[in-house]
C-alpha cells in the first residue's frame, strides 16, 4: 500500500457537530495506525454558507481533544494552500482540462430558465436526455459561446455524464455499491459568478493533488461517491483513486433517526465539542468542554460509536485506540448516541486523574471568587469528593463547602438533627476539640471524640449529625474526620461556634 494520507475536510459553516468529530477521530486513528498523514483542509467554496469564526472553532476543538494534524490550514505542508478559496487558479486549470476533453460543457441557463423548465417538465433533470434542449456550449456555436462570455454573461460548467455506464464505488465498510450513471444529473462543477468550483470538483482535485489514499467520511456523502468516481475517470486518475469508507450515521439516543442539535437541547447533552456562539443568531449552544467533560473520555466514547474492538474492552486510551481501531470493522448501521454511557466514561476518566490535576478545576473557581487556599487543602478536598463527581464542574459544587463556611443551615436538616440537647452537647464538644493539638491525624481525632462520647454516655449520632451540620451547613460530605482534617482546627472551631450562635 502507498503511504496512507487521509484528510478531514470540513466546510466552515458553523460549529463542528459531534458526528464530524468522530469522522476526524477515525481519520486520525487510521492515519496514526499506518504511520500516515492526516491533512486538515478547509472546503470553503460555498461563500454563502461561510460563517466567520468556524475555522478557529474547529481548530480549537481538535486542540482540546488531542487530535493532531500533520499538515493543512494553520499547520502548513508542501501540498498547500489547504484552504480551497485560495486554490482558485488550480481548479480553473482542471475545469479547462475537462472542457478541452469534452468531459464538461459551458451552460448559460439562468435560474429563471431552469425554474421554467422544472415547471414544464415533471422531475426535470439536467442530463443526457435534456441537455440538448438547453442553452449551453453543446447547443450554441463556438462563436456564440465566446461572444456571450466576452459580454460578461454568467455561466456554469457542467459535468457531461455519459448515460448507461456502470459505476461501482468500492467502500471499505459497505462493500461494492453499484449504480447506473443514467440516474445522475450533469452536476455543476464551476460557477463563473464567483470564479469558484463547486464542492465536487474541488474535493476531487484536492484529494488527487494532495495524494489522499483513503476518503473516510460521513454516510451523507455516499450519494456523491458515484459522481466522484466518474470524475476520477474523466480526469484519467482512476489508478490513484482513493479508497472510500463511508461511516454510518449517529442516531438519536432512542435509535429513531439522525442525531440533531435539537436532540441535544431536548435531552440536555451537548452536540458540539466546545460551546458555540452563533455569530448570526447570537444563540449559544453548549459544548463538551464547558459542560465538564474530559477530552480523553469524549474520545473514548466517540470511538465506540460505530466501532468496537470485538471484545468487552471499553476503556481505551488514544494509544490503545490507535492500535486496535479497524476501519473495515466499522458498523454499516447507525450508531445510537448513548449519552448515559458518555457520562459514565467521564466519571471513570475523572477518577483516573491525579488529585493535583483535578485541583485545577477547583482552583479556577476559587480564583474567580478571590478565595485563597493552600494547594494541599484543595487536593485533599478533591481526593475526598471526586468519587461522587461525573463532570469536572461537579468538583466545585462538591468541594465548595471546604472553602466557604456556611452562613445558613438547611432547614429540614436542622429540624431533623437539632434536638433539645444538641446545643449543650456541642458546647461541651468545643473544649474537647480544643484539647486536640491539631486534626491532621483523622483517626486520632475520631478516637478522642468517640471516647469522650462514650465516657459521657452520649449517643454518637446525636453528636455527629449536628456536628456535620455545623461544618457543612447540611447533611452531606465525606467522613466526618476527613472534614475536620481538611478544614483544620481553627476553622472547625470557628464554624462550630458560629452555628451555636445561629441555630436555635
Ligand atoms: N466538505 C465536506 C464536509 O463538510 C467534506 C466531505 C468529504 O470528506 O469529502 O464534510
Amino acid at each position: 500500500m502507498n503511504k496512507v494520507r487521509v484528510r478531514f475536510a470540513p466546510s466552515p459553516t458553523g460549529a463542528l457537530h459531534i458526528g464530524g468529530v468522530r469522522t476526524a477521530l477515525y481519520n486520525y486513528l487510521f492515519a496514526k495506525q499506518h504511520g500516515g498523514d492526516l491533512i486538515f483542509r478547509i472546503e470553503d467554496t460555498d461563500s454563502h454558507r461561510f460563517v466567520p469564526g468556524a475555522e478557529d472553532y474547529i481548530l480549537e476543538s481538535f486542540k482540546w481533544l488531542g487530535i493532531t494534524f500533520d499538515e493543512g490550514v494553520s499547520f502548513g505542508g508542501k501540498y498547500g494552500p489547504y484552504r480551497q478559496s485560495e486554490r482558485k487558479d488550480i481548479y480553473k486549470k482542471y475545469v479547462q482540462q475537462l472542457l478541452d476533453n469534452d468531459k464538461a460543457y459551458i451552460a448559460f441557463d439562468t435560474p429563471e430558465q431552469l425554474d421554467a423548465k422544472r415547471t414544464e417538465t415533471a422531475n426535470f433533470q439536467y442530463d443526457a436526455s435534456t441537455r440538448l434542449q438547453m442553452t449551453n456550449s453543446l447547443t450554441l456555436s463556438k462563436d456564440e459561446v465566446e461572444k456571450r462570455i466576452a459580454a460578461g454573461e454568467q455561466y456554469v460548467v457542467r459535468f457531461k455524464i455519459e448515460p448507461g455506464e456502470e459505476v461501482t464505488v468500492h467502500d471499505l465498510i459497505r462493500g461494492d455499491v453499484h449504480i447506473n450513471s443514467s440516474i445522475l444529473d450533469d452536476k455543476v462543477l464551476y460557477k463563473s459568478v464567483d470564479n469558484l468550483p463547486t464542492y465536487h470538483l474541488a474535493n476531487i482535485v484536492d484529494d488527487h493533488l494532495m495524494e489522499v489514499s483513503h476518503v473516510i467520511r460521513g454516510e451523507e456523502w455516499l450519494p456523491s461517491a458515484p459522481l466522484h468516481v466518474l470524475l476520477y475517470r474523466a480526469f484519467g486518475w482512476e489508478e490513484t483513486m482513493p479508497q472510500f469508507a463511508h461511516l454510518s450515521l449517529l442516531l438519536k439516543p432512542d435509535g429513531n433517526g439522525k442525531l440533531s442539535k435539537r436532540d441535544g437541547d431536548r435531552l440536555g447533552f451537548p452536540v458540539f465539542p466546545l460551546e458555540w456562539h452563533d455569530p448570526k443568531t447570537g444563540e449559544v449552544s453548549s459544548g463538551y468542554r464547558e459542560s465538564g467533560y474530559l477530552p480523553e473520555a469524549v474520545i473514548n466514547f466517540l470511538a465506540l460509536l460505530g466501532w468496537n474492538p470485538g471484545n468487552d474492552q471499553e476503556i481505551m486510551s488514544m494509544d490503545e485506540l490507535i492500535k486496535l481501531f479497524n476501519l473495515e470493522k466499522c458498523s454499516k448501521s447507525g450508531a445510537k448516541f448513548d449519552y448515559e454511557k458518555g457520562k459514565h466514561f467521564n466519571h471513570l476518566y475523572l477518577q483516573k486523574k491525579s488529585d493535583a490535576e483535578l485541583a485545577v478545576f477547583v482552583q479556577q473557581k476559587l480564583d474567580e471568587r478571590n478565595i485563597s487556599a493552600a494547594p494541599q487543602k484543595i487536593e485533599m478536598a478533591v481526593a475526598a469528593m471526586k468519587e461522587r463527581a461525573t463532570f469536572t464542574k461537579d468538583l466545585w459544587d462538591l468541594c465548595s463547602f471546604f472553602f466557604i463556611a456556611p452562613t445558613e443551615f438547611n432547614e429540614k436538616d436542622v429540624q431533623k438533627r437539632w434536638k433539645e440537647d444538641t446545643h449543650r452537647l456541642l458546647s461541651e464538644l468545643l473544649p474537647v476539640l480544643a484539647s486536640i493539638p491539631n486534626f491532621d491525624d483523622a483517626e486520632a481525632t475520631e478516637e478522642t471524640v468517640k471516647a469522650w462520647c462514650e465516657a459521657k454516655g452520649y449517643g454518637l449520632g446525636n453528636v455527629m449529625n449536628p456536628f456535620r451540620l455545623t461544618l457543612v451547613g447540611e447533611m452531606k460530605g465525606p467522613q466526618m474526620f476527613q472534614i475536620t482534617k481538611i478544614l483544620g482546627k481553627t476553622e472547625v472551631i470557628k464554624r462550630l461556634k458560629f452555628a451555636l450562635e445561629t441555630i436555635h
